[in-house]
């Protein structure tokens, strides 16, 4: 929780703001209220939105990409300098473990800031000289503009991490933002306005809201007739919410949302590295983390082995409170999401599916009880076809089925409505490179898995998004890109 504030408030054009409207920020730990939250309303939005076009069109949008830059590594010294305090408002808001919110959370929501700092400094220029019929010369060069507005969208699931992947480039790029953090988790969205308030960014250019999503801050943003672009993480199906509410605006999207991933275990793998990055995939942060794995296939010959190693390990996972030594699992991010994973542990039984490990909320008979958790789940048996092998859980667990062949394996991981991420744990360089242009996601690890470097595209096909993000590809999706034609001779 944040140090000496009951009530988190809104950040528009540059003023803390508390509305008379608050809802609560509930611990998934503890089932008590963390804080109070100030809650935006259509004229909160509209404030935000007119503070954000002016900041853009007189101020934040006029200046050079070297002082943007420089601006990006003020953000990230200011969230460095609180680091720790970052962390709790992580930790309170989601019942992460803390080491999770220090080696992952507060470390990347800083080096988004200083990766696109340093892409600005290093610059793109792009210009093509041409010949033309008559002899003359044609300099066509491109120029890079803001987009204006852009309203940014984003989930409870990595909160501070997810939020920045956002703001640094969309910043880097020129425009002014209107932010609306996930109600579950708006702790460090909060934090983050403060830091920014003591740096020299134009007033207007950040704005932060609080609120929910359907008839409340979240639509009103997106409805919002000034806003000239959205960038948006969550569901699937939010987003194309999202999508009907800007298309008579014919406004730019960039979505990040919901998956399905697979992980396919050839015979050759490493068996140990692979069954390690199975447990990683589908149980890191309880498994709320977009590219987790929920779906893995495992050749036949290797299939029972496997299973049983998964079993082990999954059962030696550590599922206990944030600040325990060597916790591997903190509860759900929240007694709703709690529900619906439990669900599909319901769900799973009425399919038909063998329980390997899991299935159930831990019972520990102390105050833990109080917490959101979950075990760590592994399910067998299910057809390719059964509603807890298509649709995204979002909890810590996956189902594991064996293969024969890589024709039928590669159908089988491309037989989803979602296409984010896909891992292959193989040693064989020549199956790689056949398979990995025939898998329709936007990431595919081979034996590793959510291993990221900024630079490269991320996003995904299908219903698991629209775009794609990092590096130049963040900058050129928060771009307006005109093509300068000069005739010479
Ligand atoms: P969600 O779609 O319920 O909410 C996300 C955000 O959208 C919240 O801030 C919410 O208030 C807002 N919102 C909801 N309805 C809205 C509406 N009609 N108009 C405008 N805003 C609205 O998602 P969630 O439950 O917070 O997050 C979990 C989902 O996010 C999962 O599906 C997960 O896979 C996905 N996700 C995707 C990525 C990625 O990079 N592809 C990353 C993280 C999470």
């Amino acid at each position: 929780m944040i140090e000496d504030i009951k009530t988190l408030p809104l950040y528009i054009n540059g003023h803390f703001i508390n509305t008379k409207k608050t809802f609560k920020n509930i611990s998934p730990v503890t089932g008590q209220v963390l804080c109070e939250v100030s809650e935006a309303g259509m004229d909160e939005v509209d404030q935000a939105v007119r503070s954000a076009r002016h900041a853009v069109d007189h101020a934040w949008g006029k200046y050079h990409p070297s002082q943007r830059a420089d601006l990006l590594d003020e953000i990230a010294d200011g969230i460095e300098k609180r680091f720790e305090e970052f962390v709790q408002a992580e930790v309170a808001d989601t019942g992460r473990p803390i080491y999770l919110a220090r080696t992952l959370d507060v470390p990347r929501g800083i080096a988004n800031f200083r990766t696109f700092a340093s892409i600005l400094r290093a610059g793109v220029s792009e210009s093509v000289d041409s010949l033309i019929g008559d002899g003359s010369r044609l300099l066509n060069y491109t120029v890079r503009k803001p987009l204006g507005v852009v309203a940014v969208i984003s989930p409870w699931n990595l909160p501070l991490l997810l939020l920045t992947w956002k703001i640094a480039p969309a910043l880097a790029a020129g425009n002014a933002l209107v932010c609306k953090p996930s109600e579950e988790t708006p702790s460090s969205a909060a934090l983050l306005a403060q830091v920014i308030e003591q740096t020299s960014l134009p007033k207007g250019a950040f704005n932060l809201l609080h609120g929910f999503g359907n008839h409340s801050a979240g639509a009103f943003l997106t409805q919002h007739p000034d806003i000239d672009a959205v960038s948006f993480t969550g569901e699937s199906k939010t987003g194309s919410h999202i999508m009907a509410a800007v298309a008579g605006g014919v406004k730019e999207v960039s979505f990040e949302l919901g998956g399905k991933n697979a992980a396919v275990v050839f015979e050759d793998a490493d068996f140990d590295q692979a069954v390690a990055g199975i447990v990683k995939s589908a149980f890191y942060n309880s498994g709320q983390v977009c590219m987790c794995t929920e779906r893995v296939y495992v050749h036949r010959t290797i299939f029972d082995r496997f299973v049983q190693a998964l079993k082990q390990q999954t059962e030696a996972l550590i599922v206990d409170l944030p600040d325990t030594e060597n916790v591997d699992l903190g509860p759900l991010v929240s007694y709703k999401h709690r529900d619906k994973v439990t669900s599909y542990f319901e769900l799973a039984r009425q399919e038909g599916a063998t329980v390997i490990t899991g299935g159930g909320i831990p019972v520990f008979g102390d105050d833990r009880d109080k917490a959101a958790f979950v075990q760590p789940t592994i399910w067998t048996g299910l057809p390719d076809h059964a509603r807890c092998v298509t649709e995204e859980v979002f909890g810590p667990v996956c189902h594991i089925a064996p293969f024969d062949t890589e024709e039928e394996v590669l159908v089988r991981v491309n037989d989803s409505k979602y296409g984010l991420a896909c891992s292959i744990w193989t040693e064989n360089v020549s199956r790689v490179h056949r398979l990995t242009p025939q898998i329709h996601t936007g990431i595919v690890w081979v034996n590793t898995w959510y291993s990221r470097d900024l630079r490269t595209p991320f996003g995904g096909t299908r219903l698991s998004g629209l775009g794609r993000e990092g590096g130049q590809y963040s900058i050129d999706s928060y771009s307006e890109i005109t093509n300068v034609c000069i005739k010479y001779s």
